[in-house]
Order: C-alpha cells, then sequence, then structure tokens
C-alpha cells in the first residue's frame, strides 16, 4: 500500500492589506518528495506524525508535497494558481496511490469568489481527480473556517486538540492510523460536521482553561461511543473575512452518518448555549499594566492585538509606549525591524544611537519608539527547539538580530525577519535571561504559553489595537454568515 502527502499550511489573515505572494512561500516551506522526509520525520508536525504512522502500519509513505509560510495577508491569485499547478501536477507525478494523507491549514484563503475558501477548493477538486471512493483523510488547524466543500471531500476530518498546539503529531499518527484501519477494510470513516453561527474570541480559546475546558471534555465522553472514531473542535480563525468564519464541530464515526450528526449536533448545541462566555474579557492595556505592576514578576503581557502568529505585523508599540510612560520597568519586547537591526549593526556592539523603532508596517499597531538606545549585543538570529511546542517546528531563523536598550529598562529585541513567539530561544539564544524582566511582552494571544509559561508567574492577555485585535467587533467584514454571534444576537 501507498499513501501520499500533500501540504499546504497557511492562516490568511485578510485584514493585512500585504497579499502573500508565492515568494513568500518559497522563502518559507516549497518541499517536494523525499524533502519532506527529510525535514520532518521525527519532529512535532503533524507531517511526523503522517511519517511515524505509516510506517507502523507498515504502509508506504509517498510524501508528495508541503508549502507553508507564517501567518500574513490574503494569498494572491497568481501564487494560488502556481501552487494548484504544482500539487496537482505532483500528485499525478507520485504514480499509483491507495490513499491520500492532506494536510490543509483549514484558513487558506485566496483572492477572488473562487479561492476565497482555498480548501474547500483544492480538497474538492483533489476529490474530483481521484474519484469518490479514494481514501482521503484530513487533518486541519483548530483555527480553520470550516467549510462544507471541505467536509465533502474527506472520509475524516481531525483537528489538533489541544490550542497552543501541541498535539499535531498525536494528530498526524491518528489519521494516519485511521488510513491504515481503512486500508485494511476495518473501519468505513463517514463523517457529519455541525456549523454554529458564532464566532468564538481567540481570547477564549485556551483548551486547558475554561470556557474551551469543559466543551473538550464533553467531546472527550462523546468519544467513548462504540462507533465513534474521531470528534474535532473547530474554533475558528477570527481574521479571515469569509463564509465560513466561525465555529464548527466534526464527528468520525465507522459508517454511522445519523451518529456523526447527532454528536457533531451536541456539541454544536455545547457551545451555542453557554455563547456568552466565549466572548473574552478584553482587558485594555493600562489595565494590564497596571496589574502587572502590582503583581510578583516576570508577568507575560500577551499582545493579542499583534499577534504575529495571527499574521500581525510583530512590530506593534502600543503596549512599550504605555510601559516607557510608567518610568523605569526593566521590560523585554521583540520587534520586527530590519531597518534599526542595519543602522545598529553599523555603529556596533557598546555604542549609543537614537532609534525610531517598531509601528513602521502600517499605522495599525502603535507609531514608532524614538528613543536613545545602546547596543548590548548583535546576532544571527538563529536556533533550535528541543521541546514540543505550539506549530510543531523546531529551527528557527529570524535573521540578524540586535539587543538593545533604553534608559528606561526596556530591552528590545530587533530581529530582520518577524519573529513567532512560540519557543524561548528567541531571548535565550540572545544571551537573555528571562527572569531578568518584570514584564515580558510576546506577541500572542496562546502560542506563546508552552515557552514562557516556565519562566513568568502570571500571563495577562491584552487587549490591543491591530489586525489581530481580540474585539472582532472592530472589524469590517463582507464575506461573513449573518447572522453570527456576537455580531448579532440570536
Ligand atoms: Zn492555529
Amino acid at each position: 500500500m501507498r499513501v501520499g502527502i500533500v501540504s499546504l499550511i497557511h492562516e490568511s489573515n485578510t485584514f493585512i492589506s500585504l497579499k502573500t505572494d508565492f515568494d513568500m512561500f518559497r522563502s518559507s516551506f516549497l518541499l517536494r518528495g523525499e524533502e519532506l522526509s527529510k525535514y520532518f520525520k521525527g519532529g512535532h508536525h503533524e507531517i511526523s506524525g503522517f511519517l511515524q504512522s505509516l510506517e507502523e502500519n507498515q504502509i508506504e509513505a509517498v510524501p508528495i508535497f508541503y508549502a507553508s509560510t507564517p501567518p500574513s495577508g490574503t494569498i494572491t491569485r497568481e501564487t494560488c494558481e502556481q501552487l494548484m499547478a504544482i500539487i496537482f501536477s505532483s500528485i499525478e507525478a507520485a504514480g499509483r496511490l491507495d490513499g491520500l494523507l492532506v494536510a490543509p491549514h483549514g484558513a487558506n484563503a485566496g483572492e477572488g469568489n473562487d479561492y476565497r475558501d482555498l480548501d474547500g477548493y483544492w480538497l474538492s477538486r483533489l476529490r474530483q481527480t481521484v474519484g469518490a471512493n479514494f481514501p482521503i483523510i484530513c487533518t486541519i488547524d483548530p483555527h480553520a473556517n470550516l467549510s462544507s466543500k471541505m467536509v465533502k471531500s474527506c472520509h475524516a476530518t481531525i483537528a489538533y486538540r489541544s490550542n497552543p498546539h501541541i498535539d499535531q503529531k498525536e494528530c498526524g499518527i491518528e489519521a494516519g492510523n485511521l488510513m491504515g484501519k481503512m486500508l485494511r477494510n476495518e473501519v468505513v470513516p463517514t463523517q457529519a460536521a455541525s456549523f454554529v453561527p458564532l464566532a468564538m474570541n481567540i481570547e477564549a480559546q485556551h483548551t486547558l482553561e475554561p470556557p474551551c475546558l469543559p466543551m473538550y471534555k464533553l467531546a472527550d465522553q462523546l468519544l467513548t461511543h462504540p462507533d465513534t472514531l474521531s470528534n474535532s473542535i473547530v474554533q475558528g480563525f477570527p481574521y479571515a473575512d469569509v463564509k465560513e468564519m466561525g465555529s464548527a464541530f466534526i464527528t468520525v464515526t465507522n459508517n454511522n452518518l445519523e451518529l456523526a450528526q447527532q454528536q457533531s449536533n451536541e456539541l454544536a448545541n455545547y457551545l451555542f448555549n453557554h455563547r456568552e462566555e466565549f466572548v473574552g474579557k478584553l482587558i485594555d492595556v493600562e489595565d494590564a499594566i497596571n496589574q502587572a505592576l502590582s503583581m510578583e514578576g516576570p508577568v507575560c503581557l500577551l499582545d493579542m492585538g499583534d499577534n504575529a502568529g495571527g499574521g500581525s505585523t510583530g512590530d506593534g508599540t502600543t503596549i512599550a509606549h504605555e510601559l516607557l510612560r510608567h518610568g523605569k520597568v526593566k521590560a523585554f519586547l521583540c520587534l520586527y525591524d530590519p531597518a534599526s537591526v542595519n543602522y545598529a549593526a553599523n555603529v556596533g556592539v557598546g555604542q549609543s544611537l537614537r532609534l525610531r523603532m517598531g509601528g513602521k508596517v502600517d499605522e495599525l499597531h502603535g507609531p514608532p519608539i524614538e528613543e536613545n538606545v545602546k547596543i548590548i549585543s548583535l546576532h544571527a538570529g538563529k536556533y533550535s527547539e528541543k521541546e514540543v511546542r505550539h506549530g510543531g517546528h523546531t529551527e528557527f531563523n529570524v535573521g540578524l538580530t540586535a539587543i538593545v536598550q533604553t534608559d528606561s529598562g526596556l530591552t528590545i529585541s530587533l530581529t530582520t525577519r518577524k519573529s513567532i513567539p512560540v519557543s524561548i530561544g528567541l531571548m535565550t539564544s540572545c544571551n537573555l535571561d528571562p527572569s531578568d524582566f518584570h514584564i515580558i511582552i510576546a506577541k500572542g494571544v496562546h502560542s506563546p504559553i508552552p515557552a514562557y509559561t516556565p519562566f513568568c508567574k502570571s500571563m495577562i492577555r491584552v487587549n490591543t489595537p491591530g489586525t489581530t485585535s481580540a474585539d472582532i467587533k472592530n472589524f469590517t467584514y463582507h464575506h461573513r454568515r449573518r447572522p453570527l454571534y456576537p455580531f448579532e444576537e440570536i
């Protein structure tokens, strides 16, 4: 038996003005054939899980294609066409296959009506290409905006069960094992989804905390039914102006469509009945800083409006400006700012200069911080992560990095490439000890938590403005469903 592996992973934030093009994929990940196994084998990603479980099921893994780039704006039409051409020609070139394990993100969004639900587009085209009965099993990020096209195209769809995502490999293993059972004719995976007219606030999506925790416990309970093979909670990605934006549930049973629908509906009803718990606390910047200053440090302030892992610019300064108004505070912040890195590198370590830092990509994340700084150190910006962290990657490269310090105690890591703070290596690889700071600003909502929890005594999620603002009422949607809670009362 031969099972192909195809993946296209992008979380498209359609509110970012800069579009995502082919070069962004090329400079991140465009892997073909054996390049996939070389990169993922033994790792923490779902493709690592596919490879491991296929081997354990004595099925030949046929790695075909993986494309990914960090979350950013809508994928251009031309890029969608280029990616589709590679995907379908590579599948054809892979020879005879008995099944496909596919990993779309679930929140890939391209330009134009046909590509807006990009995952629905390529999965339904894939289904047409291979025929109705060909086994296709799919894994998605719970930040997917699930479409019925996606559901109809696959025998089973499995989302990671954790946010922050630390179970991607397990999700891949579950999909691979299910493929094994399907190919041995032990089960007939049959899925049904339930779509809830609700957009779950990003702040309320941590899977180990209420309000999500009891819902995941209910999902675990439903798994005990002898015919239920899998179930998934699709939290949704609110920063995409697409029809499917919002939450959904999937249940996969052994040839029991009625049960699959009934269990998905049960989960959907739970969420809908508890909808008021899923709107977020929305703590503002001033409150967050006052709270943090009264607490024992280090306190991690999670900058939700500049969530680099949700596609934001990573150069937001809103919290830092407020901190500077408080006078001397030992605090750490990382900013994407290639121009400032260049200035610092030209002047050299130990020197001082006046810099305008961050706030340059757009005008939504605060103005630049203009301060005299001392250049503490320069680094190549490459680091590795051994632990399982959100996103499943182990190697990071943020490019040339300058560590600078203001007189008021703010230490800023200026990076050449946008960094997503999922590994503490961002600080430790630059000889910074997280416990030296009272406040650490991390540009994320949940993704930094596994890496930062061992060092921070508390975490506060801050409602900052920006392209990933937690307050989704700040965005103007043209394509979303109506009515949709909390925009409309239902
Ligand atoms: Zn996600």
